[in-house]
């Protein structure tokens, strides 16, 4: 870069960052006056708007106007041909500078081409600086733009991949944890499955299936939340009931399931039967209204593994036991018939 240049360039690139901190728009006018303000060519001109930027107050398009009026127009030091050497220089800085940011640049590129096309007609044709000002203009709003899409994907970036990393601990997290349902603290479906496949048939086993009753309009009166703290609840109860040789699940949404070893049908049809009882007492707090939610009722379905039965019978006749005791009515208990 030759010594004139190197200085326009400087100036210019001191100048562009204060139309931006100053938040001056880019219009000619404005960009002449900071120009010379940054090059320094005009002692009153600078004594002017320090005193504007020490105000605080911002430059209104007429005080600039009447600045440019006293200080500039008569002495044309924002010539053409320094602008075209600003521009050039500019160009440069900014195509070195998003090769180092590696951003796609290709559309940013095509707009600088024809920039520096444009600038070719400064010459050949005569263009007057008002229309090289326009053409600066272009510019700052066109390098404004890739450095923000710069930083938002930059940004965006970075919360990727940390958003990755959390998801990545999690999912490490909840295969440690996959045992357990995250809401009531009780074993999933997926050990229930693969404690029936486990299971010694001949020992006795029992299953009793537990569905809250018009769960859905919990949820739609008090809201999910709520809804959430009755299932927490009811699973707390659920579990009290259980003694060591009935282990409780939730098998999903608001069914929850209990697998008994060691037992006869009727001890099974007892404890669902004790259960469903001490569902009846479950009150909830709604701490937003300070209003009481209980008389919540379950239905239960109870079979018991049979021999000559599918492991999976067990889970089916179970099932068709809870339908049952929807259809007649819920709050009831309705066991397998032997
Ligand atoms: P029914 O007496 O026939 O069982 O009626 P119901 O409303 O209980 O049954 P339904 O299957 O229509 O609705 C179950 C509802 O349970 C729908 C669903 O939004 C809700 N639910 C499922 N899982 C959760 C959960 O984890 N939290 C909350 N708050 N609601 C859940
Ligand atoms: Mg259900
Ligand atoms: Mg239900």
């Amino acid at each position: 870069m030759s010594d004139e240049l190197e200085t326009s360039f400087q100036t210019l690139k001191q100048t562009i960052p204060l139309l931006l901190k100053h938040k001056i728009s880019a219009i000619p006018t404005n960009y002449a006056l900071w120009y010379t303000y940054v090059s320094g060519q005009s002692e009153q001109l600078n004594a002017e708007l320090d005193k504007m930027i020490e105000s605080g107050r911002p430059l209104t398009s007429s005080r600039a106007q009447e600045l440019h009026r006293n200080y500039l127009s008569d002495q044309q030091e924002v010539g053409t041909w320094q602008l075209r050497q600003s521009l050039e220089a500019m160009l440069i800085e900014l195509s070195q500078s998003l090769t180092d940011t590696r951003t796609d640049t290709q559309g940013f590129k095509n707009t600088m081409d024809n920039c520096l096309a444009d600038l070719e007609k400064v010459e050949n044709e005569g263009w007057s600086v008002e229309e090289v000002m326009n053409l600066v203009r272009e510019m700052v709003r066109e390098t404004q733009q890739i450095k923000r899409a710069t930083l938002d994907f930059t940004a965006s970036l970075a919360s990727a991949e940390k958003e990755i990393d959390q998801l990545r601990q999690q999912l490490a997290e909840s295969q440690k944890d996959a045992l357990y349902d995250a809401l009531t603290g009780l074993y999933n479906r997926r050990v229930l499955n693969e404690e029936i496949a486990a299971m010694e048939a001949d020992q006795g086993v029992c299953l009793i299936m537990i569905d809250i009753d018009h769960f859905k309009s919990i949820n739609d009166q008090y809201g999910h939340q709520m809804g959430d703290r009755v299932l927490k609840a009811i699973a707390k109860r659920i579990k009290d009931s259980c003694r060591d040789n009935a282990i409780p699940y939730r098998f999903g949404g608001e069914e929850f399931s209990v697998l008994m070893t060691a037992s006869k049908l009727s001890q099974a049809i007892h404890l669902a039967e004790s259960m469903r009882r001490t569902m009846e007492k479950v009150s909830v707090i709604d701490r937003r209204t300070g209003k009481t939610l209980d008389g919540i009722t379950a239905s239960f379905g109870v079979a018991e593994y049979k021999q000559g039965m599918r492991r999976s019978d067990l889970l089916e006749q179970a099932d068709k036991q809870l339908y049952e005791a929807k259809r007649l009515g819920r709050n009831r208990v309705m066991p397998m018939q032997t």
